[in-house]
């Protein structure tokens, strides 16, 4: 017997391919989304044979209704998709970048869940899981397009366990602080030497360390919201307070 559908967004790499194989080895159906076919086909091939990879770009709406038709019945939704772009003051801020910041982050996680929500309330144990992040909670210098989204995940998250607090769906979010995935390598754009240095003489989170507590918070017992989880590396106490040897 499985667990239910679970259908996961930015599976194609990082935090959202570990818990796409991570949900799966629970006892999940997974349906995997990302924009990366290739990548994405790789990651539902580690998940096994019941996982299906289709291709979701969750700033297209066309694209969000193609993925969801796919995912049908889903019961547990991990919105991930997501990411920051560049690391510019305020008074130097790139439109372009903080309007794809927004449309991903913001408005890909709104889409999902207008498209998927009916579905979670029907399987009478619905769960949705945001990725956040602790940038939506402490922003800092440089952040200040990333803090704004993030901050928005954070908002929608509370918002929404409140006006779904009389149906059957929980609303969780988890929020890291640093994990090394492909994150910086996007947000630097493809700058490896620049990506590499913000894990310098630390050790980051692994994006199975945040698999692992997804999986957890999407484990418990439909009576257990785990409504906010805040997971660091050991190393950082803070945005700005990182422990580097
Ligand atoms: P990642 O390795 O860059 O993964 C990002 C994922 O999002 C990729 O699978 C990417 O796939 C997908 N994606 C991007 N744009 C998309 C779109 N328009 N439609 C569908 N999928 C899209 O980075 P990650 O660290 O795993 O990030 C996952 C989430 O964790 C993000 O929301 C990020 O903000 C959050 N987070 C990361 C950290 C960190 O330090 N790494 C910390 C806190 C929070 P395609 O390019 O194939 O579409």
């Amino acid at each position: 017997m499985t667990l239910g559908r679970a259908a996961v967004t930015g599976a194609s790499s990082g935090i959202g391919a570990a818990t796409a194989v991570r949900l799966a080895a629970e006892g999940f159906d997974v349906v995997l989304g990302a924009r990366r076919a290739d990548k994405l086909a790789e990651v539902a091939r580690a998940c096994g044979p019941s996982a299906r990879a289709v291709e979701l770009d969750v700033t297209d709406d066309a694209s969000v209704d193609a993925f969801c038709a796919q995912a049908g019945d889903c019961r547990v939704l991990v919105n991930n998709a997501g990411g920051a772009l560049g690391l510019d003051p305020v008074a130097g801020a790139d439109l372009d970048l903080w309007q794809r910041m927004w449309d991903v982050n913001v408005l890909g996680t709104v889409r999902m869940l207008r498209a998927l929500l009916p579905a979670l309330v029907a399987s009478g144990n619905g769960h949705v899981v945001n990725v956040g992040s602790i940038a939506g909670i402490e922003p800092y210098v440089g952040g200040a397009g990333y803090n704004a989204v993030k901050a928005g995940v954070h908002s929608l998250s509370e918002v929404l366990r409140k006006e779904t607090v009389d149906q059957p769906v929980r609303v969780s979010e988890v929020l890291p602080g640093l994990v090394e995935t492909e994150f910086s390598l996007v947000r630097f754009g493809g700058d490896a030497d620049r990506a590499a240095a913000t894990y310098a003489g630390m050790t980051p989170l692994t994006a199975d360390d945040v698999a692992d507590v997804i999986a957890f918070v999407v484990t418990r017992p439909p009576h257990v919201n785990l409504a906010s989880t805040l997971l660091l590396p050991t190393d950082q106490a803070s945005v700005g307070v990182v422990h580097r040897r």
